[in-house]
């Protein structure tokens, strides 16, 4: 999983690289465009894959359906 460093105070974004080269580069960026301080804006992002937040309600609202289904028609 790789991480990218983005400054929103200086409004610039790197590419994604490991975790480690990510750390080192926010420091470094902190020493040079920040005098050594953390910006109020800023965050290490994952390129880690995200679930769509809709499959749990795709997910739940099949079981409630089949729950239904068979409290209707006795499926199981
Ligand atoms: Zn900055």
């Amino acid at each position: 999983m790789a991480r990218r460093y983005r400054c929103g105070t200086c409004k610039q974004t790197w590419p994604y690289m490991s975790r480690e080269a990510a750390e080192a580069l926010r420091r470094t960026h902190h020493e040079s465009a920040h005098g050594g301080a953390a910006p109020d804006d800023e965050a290490l992002q994952s390129n880690a894959e995200r679930i769509d937040p809709m499959l749990y309600v795709y997910v739940l609202g099949g079981c409630t359906l089949l729950w239904l289904a068979d409290k209707v028609v006795g499926l199981f």
